[in-house]
């Protein structure tokens, strides 16, 4: 394939955009080369200014769950956009939209909606802070819930059972109220939570991880952090950014039958624009501005366009229930498959999958969290992710990141898919 105009494209955006890119995992740096820029798309298809034609499995990261350029949801932008793009007073949209959801999630009363998944998972520990009146957080390596500071935070070193910024500009005072846990260790949960007793104000965790990889919590996983949390007074959110509208029309909560505290959401929830939204029962929920005492705000939040397009999407969503299963089945015949290629070739890996979500991990041990994650071989990733560009399929440009499956995939592009990995593999 030609990437001349891409190339082009990506030299002028660097001089006037840092890294030429308005979020980094864009700019290839996990993969080498340069990346590639889009035109248009439509359905299961992306077209690069080069007038390449690539099947898309990263789709927006997840939003683009029916397909590129979905006619209900593109309709509704355009009927919106001509009545005024943006009041900052409210409209009926933003009560039809927050019923439906409140509707189709289970454990929540009421949602306020955001711009995006960080601000709705940076507004959930806020909220979670204020209604315990407790100052520390556990979150999971791995696990990413947006680019505010509370949550850039890495391991510490040696015994210390604090984080440390894993970015320059998050300080240190931050950075000692977010402690770290291990993904499916339940045990390391608990002595954290032993050893910060009545601090501790909420866990916030991924239900499945997306973003090390796709991760499945193990058997019993999920309970157990329930019952801790249930017992020690902390407050459970689910970051279900990726997993919410996705896994089942209720996301993670409904799929693995379990309530959390707080839900936090994006991607789907937006239909393609910028949308994120958190919510929880009432209790919870009436701590915040104007009615509470805790802040939260936004001029664009519950935008018309936005909320036309969320709407459009989930209503399409829970209507077609079947969408669900549609994707699920997808996905295990991409799965199935790719694993016989991988196999016949003699390539080392691990698949792992829930729903719409997959992810191919180039080691052959069990990846339960970051650090089995993290052994994947990244010179076969690189090479793997480049020879499928050129074939043709796009998957993100990262090891850690996980496939997202839309509906408008047929089984003839799976199978174009797995005869191209089937190529790729041999030159391995
Ligand atoms: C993408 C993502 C976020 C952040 O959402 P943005 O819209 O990129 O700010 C938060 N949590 C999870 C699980 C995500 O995948």
């Amino acid at each position: 394939m030609i990437y001349k105009r891409s190339s082009a494209l990506f030299a002028e955006a660097e001089k006037v955009i840092p890294g030429g890119v308005n979020s980094p995992v864009r700019a290839f740096n996990g993969v080498g080369g340069t990346p590639i820029f889009v035109k248009e798309a439509k359905g299961a298809y992306l077209y690069d200014e080069d007038g390449n034609r690539l099947i898309d499995y990263i789709n927006s990261w997840g939003p683009m769950i029916l397909g590129h350029a979905h006619e209900p949801v593109v309709n509704a932008v355009i009927e919106k956009a001509k009545k005024g793009t943006s009041f900052g007073m409210p409209t009926e949209i933003e009560t039809q939209i927050a019923e439906l959801a409140v509707s189709m999630v289970p454990n929540i009363d009421k949602i306020r909606f955001v711009n995006s998944g960080t601000e709705a998972c940076m507004s959930a520990v806020r909220l979670a802070r204020g209604f315990t009146g407790k100052d520390k957080i556990i979150k999971f390596a791995g696990c990413y819930h947006g680019h505010s500071d509370s949550f850039l935070i890495q391991a510490g070193s040696g015994a210390s059972t604090f984080g440390t910024p894993n970015s320059p500009g998050v300080t240190k005072g931050t950075a000692k109220d977010t402690l770290l846990a291990t993904y499916n260790d339940i045990e390391n949960v608990k002595a954290l939570v032993e050893a910060n007793k009545n601090e501790i104000a909420c866990v916030i965790i991924e239900p499945v991880a997306g973003n090390m990889g796709c991760i499945p919590p193990t058997k019993g996983f999920l309970e157990a952090l329930r019952e801790v949390c249930t017992v020690n007074n902390i407050l459970l959110i689910f970051d279900e950014v990726m997993t919410g509208f996705r896994l089942a029309k209720g996301g993670a909560q409904e799929l693995y039958n379990i309530k959390a505290d707080i839900a936090c959401f994006g991607k789907v929830i937006g239909g393609g624009l910028p949308v994120g939204a958190f919510a929880a029962r009432n209790e919870i929920m009436n701590y915040l501005a104007p009615i509470g005492p805790v802040y939260q705000a936004g001029t664009l939040s519950g935008n018309p366009l936005a909320m036309a397009a969320g709407l459009a999407m989930l209503t399409e969503l829970n209507n077609k229930p079947e969408i669900f299963t549609s994707l699920a089945e997808k996905t295990a015949y991409l799965h199935t498959g790719i694993a016989k290629v991988l196999t016949e070739n003699n390539i080392t890996h691990t698949i792992n999958r829930v729903g719409s979500m997959i992810s191919i991990h180039f080691d052959d041990a069990e990846v339960v969290d970051f650090n089995s994650a993290a052994k994947g071989n990244n010179d076969t990733f690189k090479a793997f992710f480049h020879g499928l560009l050129n074939a043709g399929v796009y998957i993100a440009p990262s090891a850690f990141e996980t496939w997202f499956i839309t509906d408008a995939l047929s089984y003839d592009d799976l199978d174009f898919t797995i005869a191209a990995i089937n190529t790729v593999a041999k030159t391995l």
